[in-house]
């Protein structure tokens, strides 16, 4: 059995860029920062960081291509002497919204 043949390269090829034009015309109508801010309180000393995150190039695709994922530690200045790390992993779906979320280390502030 070997399934359906493989469509033309140049079909696939007109294809993909159909895709690429789409995705531009979205980006140019409605202009979004592809950036994600979240604020966490560090459990130890109590101490506010804050993360920032490309959403363009930090995420990497999930096996599955279903959605991105990206971990992100942070460390305080140290002016409290504490030198906790605060782990955070974000998954969010293909259009970068924030599907879940998991903290260790602190805990997240709303904004
Ligand atoms: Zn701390």
């Amino acid at each position: 059995m070997y399934g359906q043949p493989a469509l033309p390269a140049h079909f696939q090829y007109n294809n993909r860029m159909g895709f690429f034009k789409k995705l531009s015309d979205l980006f140019n109508t409605a202009p979004v920062k592809p950036i994600y801010n979240f604020s966490v309180r560090c459990n130890r000393c109590g101490e506010m960081l804050t993360g920032r995150i490309d959403l363009h190039n930090e995420p990497s695709l999930d096996d599955d291509g279903k959605g991105y994922h990206v971990r992100k530690v942070l460390i305080g200045r140290g002016e409290q002497h504490c030198f906790n790390q605060v782990t955070v992993e974000l998954d969010f779906d293909l259009n970068h919204k924030l599907k879940s979320r998991e903290i260790s280390g602190g805990t997240f502030i709303e904004a």
